[in-house]
């Protein structure tokens, strides 16, 4: 079994999903397997570390999507795997697609586990954005698009001593780089916080967040939204939870006019206790919920920031 792993970067470096998928393929690919690397305009060094046995390079550039389905192609033609690994991102579902249109190959996309037979690759997959699971199987050689945390990163860090195979000059492209929009590096970081208080559309109006914010900090906590208030410009993109959000795992949940949408879920079921608050007593929140009450926000939020505030004070 060989298999290449596409490695998605952040400032050169591999991200942690690229990492999930290098252990990933690991264990898929089982005792005898070989992992090899696509890391395209990346430090080749820090590959090594990943523990493949090969890696494809180039000298660093940007992100190009016509340059490295270029880059991409030759690898493939030239080699030959019988699993194309990517990340469900940006660059994995620009590349993707491609690459197994123009090799004729199955794509099985937004898996969740993937499992070998023999010459054959079955895969869960999420569909309707999350709603459903469906599972398909493909004869290899196939391509993958892996959603983050389908693989564990476990031994994904592995001393390895990989040949580094330089690919020749960046393939021409019609695409250019014209600017890059980088998260604020000092914007919060909702992941680490023990402690979330999320709005969602039941808030009803902006003015409402202000009041929200308060008694997230008077929680010790941070306030974060569901898509339609960041989509709405009422909190900023990195406080959004979700699947196209961030995916949180703090102690405290606190779910306010949230519905409990698949995609809101994704993001926050594995909290360590959640408590929703929404006027329909029959909203999806309320089947992940460990605590609930059927009121209206407007009601519980100034009774609730009073309560806090008699307290710490
Ligand atoms: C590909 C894709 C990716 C997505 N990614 C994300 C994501 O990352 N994060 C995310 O959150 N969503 C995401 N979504 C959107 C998701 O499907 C839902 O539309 C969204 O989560 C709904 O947000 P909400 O619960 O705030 O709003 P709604 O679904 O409109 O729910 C509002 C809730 O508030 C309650 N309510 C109304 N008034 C009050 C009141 N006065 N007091 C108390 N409760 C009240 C209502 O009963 C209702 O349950 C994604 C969708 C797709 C297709």
């Amino acid at each position: 079994m060989k298999i290449l792993v596409y490695i998605d970067l952040q400032d050169g470096v591999p991200t942690a999903l690229s990492r999930e998928l290098v252990a990933g393929a690991r264990r898929l690919a089982g005792q005898g397997g070989s992992i090899e690397l696509a890391l395209i305009g990346g430090d080749a060094d820090a590959a090594r570390k990943l523990g493949a046995s090969r890696v494809f390079t180039s000298t660093p550039s940007p992100y190009d999507p016509v340059a490295h389905g270029a880059y991409l192609q030759g690898i493939v033609a030239d080699n030959g795997f019988d699993l194309i690994v990517f990340g469900c991102t940006t660059s994995g579902l620009d590349l993707a697609p491609v690459l197994a249109f123009l090799n004729d190959l199955p794509l099985l996309s937004y898996c969740t586990a993937v499992r070998i037979s023999g010459g054959t690759v079955e895969a869960d997959s999420q569909i309707y954005g999350g709603k459903l699971v469906s599972t398909a199987e493909a004869s290899m050689p196939a391509v993958l698009l892996v959603n983050a945390g389908a693989f564990s990163e476990d031994n994904g860090n592995q001393a390895g001593n990989a040949e580094i195979i330089q690919l020749p000059d960046r393939p021409q492209s019609s695409v250019r780089l014209v600017s890059a929009n980088r998260p604020d590096p000092n914007a919060v970081d909702i992941t680490k916080a023990s402690r979330l208080l999320c709005v969602g559309r039941g808030i009803g109006e902006q003015d409402a967040i202000e009041e929200a914010r308060e008694v997230a900090d008077l929680m010790g906590g941070e306030i974060v939204g569901s898509r339609p208030i960041i989509d709405a410009g009422w909190l900023p993109k990195e406080r959004q939870v979700g699947k196209s959000g961030r995916k949180v795992k703090p102690q405290l949940y606190l779910a306010l006019g949230v519905s409990g949408a698949p995609e809101h879920i994704e993001g926050m079921g594995g909290a360590g206790t959640i408590v929703a608050i929404n006027t329909d007593a029959s909203a999806p929140i309320f089947d992940h919920a460990h605590f609930g009450a059927a009121v209206d926000v407007a009601d519980f939020l100034p009774a609730f920031k009073e309560a806090l505030a008699r307290k710490a004070g």
